[in-house]
């Protein structure tokens, strides 16, 4: 038995389901139920991974369009000051659960969108069984939570599923080319399993799914150590010391501004369409010039040095959105130069803070 001093402490800091997501028995849900009936709809979201890059985007947009919004986050890889500006809103609760274990949670749910995971190729290769677990048990459990509310059901799945693709830009018909058990394996085969998982529960079951494949995304709140490439970069031009390309650069990725990023998936969740959807930008660059973009952009000195490629580094990554245009009407407005002054001016933030403590 927890206690109610725990609980309420836990509330205070905004851990705890409370009010809006309150334990509640059958009927009390049954009247809650009514109310809702009764009322101008609120829809009502949990999303797991919400204390994460992206999660915490979804939450202050599904806020900012009037959902409530429960976040399940382990904080494995997310941390709390992604969710802090939200403590004291009305619509939000955050709950510290890790979703490879059965979840549940009070009262009716409207909407499970599946956002928990290692995202980056340095966190996921320091945690393989817990990135294998995520995308294959959290997504089984968070379809049951789905299936069991009635609730819809969103997956954000990834551009790894492609690997390192032979065909580019790489539309969704293109099944990929991934080394199952190379090192990048434990995230690849995991998203692709979450998505075979999720086509199964929508054929068997019925429930109404959604799949993202999310391409490179960059933005406020990406960790200044999460090991990728834009972070790795600004860090390194922080610090004075050389910026690190892998190989020789000339592989390609193609980045999408976080705010393009949620845009396009609130307009697929909202959508009528079950099979996996590209959302990414396709303005692709190399390596080695994104490397130049953000050192111009900071007025770093530092060199550049080139170091051994990470294997299964995939050489071009572009996204066909053609898919997205025509379903959504979605494209990405924010260029590569708007969205690198945003995100720079966050990290110079992120960095003097981690040298301030
Ligand atoms: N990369 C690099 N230097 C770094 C970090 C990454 O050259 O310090 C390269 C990496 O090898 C890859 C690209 O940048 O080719 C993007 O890597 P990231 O980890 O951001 O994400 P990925 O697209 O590989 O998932």
């Amino acid at each position: 038995m927890r206690s109610q001093a725990g609980m309420k402490e836990r509330r205070a800091r905004n851990m705890e389901p409370a009010g809006i997501w309150e334990n509640t028995d059958d009927e009390a849900a049954g009247s809650i139920a009514k109310r809702r009936n009764d009322e101008a709809k609120t829809m009502r979201a949990v999303v797991t991974g919400g204390a994460g890059f992206l999660g915490s985007h979804l939450c202050d947009y599904l806020l900012d369009h009037g959902w409530e919004v429960l976040s399940i986050d382990n904080l494995v890889t997310g941390t709390q000051a992604n969710v802090r500006h939200l403590a004291e809103h009305p619509r939000f609760r955050m709950l510290q659960q890790d979703v490879t274990k059965f979840i549940d949670v009070p009262g009716p749910v409207d909407y499970v969108l599946h956002f928990a995971s290692p995202a980056s190729p340095v966190d996921y290769l320091k945690l393989p069984i817990q990135t294998l677990k995520v995308g294959s048990l959290g997504t089984l459990n968070t379809l049951g939570l789905a299936l069991a509310k009635k609730a819809k059901y969103f997956l954000a799945s990834t551009s790894e599923c492609y690997g390192d693709p032979l065909v580019s830009p790489q539309p969704e018909t293109y099944w990929g080319n991934v080394n199952p058990i190379g090192p990048r394996g434990v995230y690849d085969e995991a998203k692709r399993f979450a998505e075979a998982m999720v086509m199964a529960y929508h054929r068997a079951h019925g429930v109404d799914t959604h799949i993202v494949r999310i391409f490179n995304t960059y933005g406020p709140r990406m960790r200044l150590n999460d090991g990728r490439a834009l972070p790795n970069f600004v860090h390194q031009a922080l610090m004075g010391q050389p910026i690190t390309v892998y190989g020789s650069g000339k592989q390609t990725r193609s980045f999408c501004y976080v705010s393009d990023l949620i845009e396009g998936i609130y307009r697929l969740m909202l959508s009528e369409e079950h099979e996996p959807t590209n959302i990414g930008n396709p303005q692709e660059i190399t390596i080695l010039e994104f490397a130049e973009r953000v050192r111009a952009l900071l007025g770093a000195t530092t060199p550049i040095v080139f170091e051994p490629l990470p294997q299964d580094d995939p050489k071009q990554r572009c996204p066909d959105i053609s898919k997205a245009r025509r379903l959504l009407g979605w494209e990405p407005k924010v260029n590569l130069e708007d969205g690198l002054r945003l995100t720079l001016e966050s990290f110079k933030k992120q960095f003097a803070e981690a040298q301030a403590r």
